[in-house]
């Protein structure tokens, strides 16, 4: 068998061309999930199209208190980001509890997201956080909710000759706190079992807005609309953030594998949204944004 070739693209509009001109090519960022695949026989790409050396794409700015975080920016570099943690600390929150060092130092932000896994560790956080994933090609970009960037296992809203360029985060919004959980057999440093994310806005009292996230329980990580709407203009009390736990795991469609039975994520879910969502409320009350880690 040919090994593939590797190209070292300088541009998006570089990746994006022979992507789209070269049928069974695959971008190529931190490698931590395309290698594994490969060795196991699981994909076989033609090209390998490395977008690392690709100018700005690993840059973390902001404009207007809108955090833009480049595909090709690591976990480590998350982690280390003081505008991430200051804008999303979430996200920083998120990646402490992914792989070890090594695995961070190499694992890419846009990676994460690509490979499109259900329990993808930032998939949760992003979408409490509303965030949007930017995609570009040749002469064309748009934006996505990241909500919609999940296709189904290992698919993604990608079409051919696109790159993932960035995940874009809104500004944090006055009395709102957010919360990630992951539960996995290890503590960290393995995929998680299940993982949840929660957001939450107060005003005076009752939730105002909310969003809830879940990964590991369904062919995509998954948006927890009816727990959300159990929420929305009530006080987050303890029997009503249990009701909303309770939904969340009824909107969960596990299967069993080798890490857990589809039982055990359904009673995780409704562990971990109920931790999720008293650690979001109790950041929101205290506005604990810059405190979270
Ligand atoms: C030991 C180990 C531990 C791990 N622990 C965790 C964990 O705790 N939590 C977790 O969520 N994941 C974990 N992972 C999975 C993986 O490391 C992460 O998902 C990582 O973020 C993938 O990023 P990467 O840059 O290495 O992606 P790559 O392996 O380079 O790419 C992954 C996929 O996305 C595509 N792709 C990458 N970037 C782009 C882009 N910008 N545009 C378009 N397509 C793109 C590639 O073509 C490929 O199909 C672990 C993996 C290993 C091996």
């Amino acid at each position: 068998m040919k090994p593939p070739r590797y190209i070292a693209a300088s541009t998006v509009a570089e990746a994006s061309t022979i992507l789209t001109a070269e049928e069974g090519a695959h971008v190529l960022a931190g490698g931590t999930d395309l290698v594994v695949r490969m060795r196991d026989g699981l994909v076989r790409p033609a090209a390998l199209v490395d977008i690392e050396r690709i100018p700005d794409l690993a840059a973390i700015d902001s404009v207007d208190g809108h955090l833009r975080i480049g595909a090709t920016a690591t976990i480590a570099a998350l982690l280390e980001s003081p505008l991430v943690r200051r804008l999303a600390p979430l996200l920083a929150e998120a990646g402490a509890q992914m792989g070890a060092v090594q695995l961070r130092n190499l694992a890419t932000v846009g990676g994460n997201l690509a490979s499109a896994v259900p329990s993808a560790d930032l998939a949760p956080p992003l979408i409490a956080l509303g965030a949007v994933a930017r995609i570009a090609a040749v002469g064309r970009e748009r934006t996505l909710p990241v909500e919609e960037f999940f296709v189904g296992p290992h698919r993604s809203a990608l079409r051919r000759g696109e790159v993932l360029t960035a995940v874009g985060v809104p500004p944090p919004e006055r009395g709102s706190g957010a919360a990630f959980v992951k539960f996995g057999r290890r503590s960290a440093q393995v995929l998680a079992v299940v993982n949840a994310a929660a957001w939450v806005r107060l005003q005076q009292g009752v939730v105002e807005e909310v969003r809830i996230a879940l990964g590991a329980v369904a062919p995509t990580p998954l948006r927890a609309r009816t727990a959300e709407e159990l929420l929305r203009g009530e006080p987050p009390d303890p029997r009503r953030l249990e009701e909303a736990a309770a939904a969340a795991a009824g909107e969960t469609k596990p299967i069993s594998d080798m890490r857990a039975s589809a039982d055990f994520r359904r009673h995780l879910s409704r562990v971990l949204v109920r931790r999720a969502l008293e650690q979001a409320v109790q950041r929101a009350r205290s506005r604990g944004w810059d405190r979270v880690l």
